[in-house]
């Protein structure tokens, strides 16, 4: 559950320069490489399911536990994230790669491999509890499970919204709350104006690791927060931090956590609809299992799940796009002048290597922010209308 302020696309403020040719090459690189890697996934499911190992998997998962079938649910699940783990090594290993060769990261081969163990670990935490879950409502109630499953999901969400800034970002980066007195007071006169209340900033120590800068808003409730990248605090100006800080509460004000969540659960529950006549025109139409309870039918449920996010992505993302242009204007009119907006925009987008203008399509299936041309561009047509008077007498 982040919301971060930078798009991978960013445009200068005042030439509108066109993207380098690295940029452009940077990023071409990395959507294959998210392509590849989704491919692999997707390939590693539709193989479990074609060839059969799926149901000797299962055997093995059965054997090894002793006929224990809780056991067993999270034997299965092991192997495959082991599975899926080593079959993107090659691709992870050449992300991290990708980074330094654009000295983009600041991360050694130790802490990359660190990482590498505890994102599988939290993947298998994480994936072995929701199969665990759907597993057990299936054999309590194979009728009904798939609406049961959907409302713990929701929960789960909440949950996992909740713990997300206090447990699971803290086992990859260090935080600290904001000690910049001058900014914090800052915060709470931007807050003051406009009527609402942070519970809490917190320096992100993204430069043991990165050279790029980001910042969001993350948590619900009492976890609620601003994280903001020490990379970002180093080199911008007090000015444009305010900014950037004032999107961020945005997402606050219009609430975006919350949305998501219930977008989220719209989706979840369309998925699990789909998944239920699927595993049941499997297993009744195709006889690739005989109970609903086998979770030899596991890899199936996942593909569901897989191919319709990838199905929406298209809308997930122009939803994100929609949210994050009305996190802008409320940064626009939180702020004195957007004029720091507009240079933080080009500093992150130079910082981060980010297109400034990729191309509609891209946009359309790949990001979750407005390239920041665009948002350079809506910054300034809303400083023009609401003073048309200034904006007569600067150039352009
Ligand atoms: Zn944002």
């Amino acid at each position: 559950m982040r919301r971060g302020i930078i798009s991978s696309t960013v445009a200068n403020p005042e030439q509108h320069i066109s993207d380098s040719p690295e940029a452009r090459r940077y990023n071409r690189i990395r959507r294959r490489l998210s392509v590849a890697d989704f491919l692999l996934g997707l390939g590693l499911l539709v193989a479990l399911l074609a060839t059969g190992w799926t149901a000797r998997l299962r055997d093995v998962a059965y054997i090894g536990t002793g006929r224990i079938y809780v056991l067993a649910v999270f034997l299965y699940v092991f192997i495959l994230t082991v599975l899926n783990t080593l079959l993107g090594l090659p691709l992870d290993y050449y992300g991290f790669r990708l980074e330094h060769r654009f000295q983009l990261s600041n991360q050694t081969r130790r802490s990359w491999v660190r990482d590498q163990v505890k994102g599988w670990l939290v993947g298998l935490v994480i994936g072995g509890l929701l199969a665990e879950i759907v597993y057990a409502i299936i054999r309590a109630t194979p009728r009904f499970w798939w609406l049961i499953a959907w409302g713990v999901f929701i929960v789960l969400f909440v949950f996992f919204a909740q713990i997300a800034p206090v447990v699971l970002f803290p086992l990859f980066y260090k935080f600290k709350p904001l000690e910049n007195e001058e900014l914090k007071q800052r915060l709470m006169r931007l807050s003051e104006r406009t009527g609402t209340r942070v519970k809490g900033v917190y320096e992100w120590k993204l430069s043991e690791k990165s050279r790029k800068a980001n910042a969001a808003l993350a948590g619900l409730g009492r976890t609620r927060r601003i994280i903001i990248a020490d990379t970002l605090l180093e080199k911008y100006t007090d000015d444009e931090i305010e900014a950037i800080l004032a999107h961020e509460l945005g997402h606050h004000v219009h609430r975006h956590i919350p949305k998501g969540i219930l977008v989220q659960a719209g989706v979840t529950f369309v998925g699990f609809w789909a998944a239920n006549q699927i595993l049941h025109y499997a297993m009744e139409r195709l006889s690739w299992f005989d109970q609903l309870s086998d979770f030899a039918n596991l890899p199936l449920l996942m593909l569901v799940a897989v191919v319709l996010s990838v199905m929406l992505m298209p809308l997930m993302n122009a939803y994100s796009r929609s949210n994050e242009r009305q996190a802008d204007r409320y940064s626009y009119a939180a702020i004195p002048s957007i004029i720091p907006f507009i240079s933080g925009m080009n500093k992150l987008a130079n910082q981060n290597l980010a297109e400034r203008q990729p191309s509609r399509l891209v946009e359309v299936l790949f990001h979750s922010h407005p390239p920041i041309a665009k948002r350079i561009q809506a910054a300034e047509a809303w400083a023009r209308e609401k003073s048309p008077a200034a904006s007569r007498q600067s150039p352009g």
